[in-house]
């Protein structure tokens, strides 16, 4: 991020600094110079040349990190939002992911990349599985350098085996070409481990490891990978503290203990588990074995790119596990083990954890960058009063709460409206991509991959007689 944007002060907010103790401050400034955070406490002394934001009846906190979304699906928003996880993979493993040419990879990037920053999520890793050719990767690239957030590019391509693009020349020079050196605030290696007893992944976690990135796999989806992939990985010794194992959802005990002895972290989609099917969103198994943990959306094909959503429907459905695990032993839960503060650190510092990044980003203290969320709206019956101001985070604020964005010291986003984006172009290119898909397929396919077929429900035996109410005379018919 450039440095010569001018300092930056915020007055008067409730600051959650997501430092070690999780202080949080009334009333507090936080101020900004050189792009990083230069002190938080009240009546700070700003330069005289610094830009004032007043964030009175506000909630600052640090910019959130999704840890694994496929960005090249956000053209297709909302496409999915009745499929099964059977459905996707047909869809776009089978189907229709290779009509996607490097300008729609670009076109969902780019939308992808600005909804990210809008919703004050300034760190996302682009679980980017659509990357066919190298033409593709480049497109990719060119979109996140666009936009003034920090995105770590995980490269993947469910077009061939990571064996065989993770091998090839091409993909070597990109990384040389656009990695080395590069605009974007991190790399990975983005593939699933099938549990094949030969292990053919091995040759990607070979240049991994050659390359120094961090590899991340979807793990524990049911029906696609299992404990085995975990096992292979582990006694291969490919398991370290960087590797992201995502959802981690339909793991035995044995899984987690070599992801907890190897250092690892579980990037989980709640919202995608809930209705994809990966299996139960883990976070009340992960809890016991101490697995750190960082949240993701996934894609916009199905849910929103919003971490607002994510740490809502985590703390429910932890929740809702641990009651329902107490009833069936007919014990009563009195008091919830999952609190609110926590799912505020694991969408903040746990995924700059995640990234190896929790020095530079994920908190408001002196000396890290200056990645900051104003949420603010005095429009808003829900902003007022704010008196659990981690539950507020969770359970009251959402997205158009998000009133200023900071990446590192750069304002992106105030007073509600983006700042040097320009989401006019990135409409179009959508556009463009949607006509394109949309004449390739054919209209019939089009509306079918959108309108899978409702199974039906069994309505069951019901030993009451069914009986029909008779509003005017207010008396049952028979
Ligand atoms: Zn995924």
């Amino acid at each position: 991020m450039s440095a010569t944007d001018r300092p930056v002060v915020f007055r008067n907010g409730l600051v959650l600094t997501m430092d070690d103790a999780h202080t949080v401050l009334p009333g507090a400034d936080v101020l900004v110079i050189d792009g990083r955070i230069a002190e938080v406490g009240v009546n700070l002394t700003a330069p005289d040349d610094a830009l004032e934001i007043d964030a009175t009846d506000g909630i600052l906190m640090p910019g959130m990190v999704d840890t694994h979304r496929h960005m090249w699906q956000t053209a297709m928003r909302g496409y999915g939002a009745d499929w099964t996880l059977t459905q996707y993979f047909v869809w776009y493993y089978l189907e229709s992911g290779k009509l996607f040419r490097p300008e729609d990879v670009y076109a969902g990037n780019l939308l992808g990349a600005i909804e990210a920053i809008d919703a004050g999520v300034t760190t996302t890793v682009d679980w980017s599985h659509g990357l066919q050719t190298p033409d593709h990767a480049d497109a990719a690239v060119d979109a996140l350098e666009e936009v003034p957030g920090r995105f770590v590019l995980a490269y993947g391509n469910i077009q061939q085996g990571p064996w065989e693009w993770a091998t090839s020349p091409e993909f070597r020079d990109f990384h040389r070409r656009r990695i080395d050196g590069g605009k974007l605030a991190g790399f990975q290696m983005a593939f699933d481990v099938t549990g094949d007893p030969a292990f053919p992944e091995r040759a990607a976690f070979e240049v991994a490891r050659d390359l120094g990135a961090a590899v991340t796999t979807h793990a524990g989806v049911w029906g696609a990978t299992n404990d085995d992939g975990i096992r292979l990985m582990h006694e291969n010794g490919f398991m370290n503290p960087s590797t992201v194992y995502v959802h981690a959802a339909t793991l035995t005990h044995d899984s987690y203990n070599r992801i907890a002895a190897t250092g690892g972290s579980v990037s989980v989609s709640t919202e995608s588990e809930q209705s994809a099917g990966q299996g139960y969103p883990p976070t009340w198994q992960l809890r016991h074995h101490d697995i750190p943990v960082s949240l993701s959306m996934d894609t916009s094909v199905w849910w929103s790119g919003d971490l607002f959503s994510a740490m809502r429907a985590t703390l429910g459905a932890d929740r809702s596990r641990e009651h329902l695990e107490a009833h069936a032993k007919q014990e009563t839960i009195t008091h919830c083990h999952l609190r609110a503060e926590q799912v505020v650190e694991w969408a903040t510092r746990g995924g700059a954890r995640a990234l190896g990044m929790d020095s530079t980003i994920g908190a408001l203290t002196p000396g890290r960058q200056a990645d900051v969320v104003l949420i603010k709206n005095d429009a808003s019956p829900v902003m007022f009063p704010i008196l659990n101001p981690h539950g507020h985070v969770v359970f009251q604020a959402q997205r158009g709460d998000v009133h200023t964005v900071l990446v590192g010291g750069r304002v992106v986003k105030r007073d509600g409206r983006l700042v040097g984006v320009d989401l006019a172009a990135a409409r179009a290119k959508v556009a463009a991509t949607i006509d394109h898909l949309r004449e390739t397929m054919g209209e019939e396919a089009w509306q079918r991959g959108m309108n899978p077929d409702v199974p039906e429900t069994a309505i069951l035996e019901n030993p009451y007689q069914y009986t029909e109410w008779d509003a005017g005379s207010a008396q049952w018919k028979h």
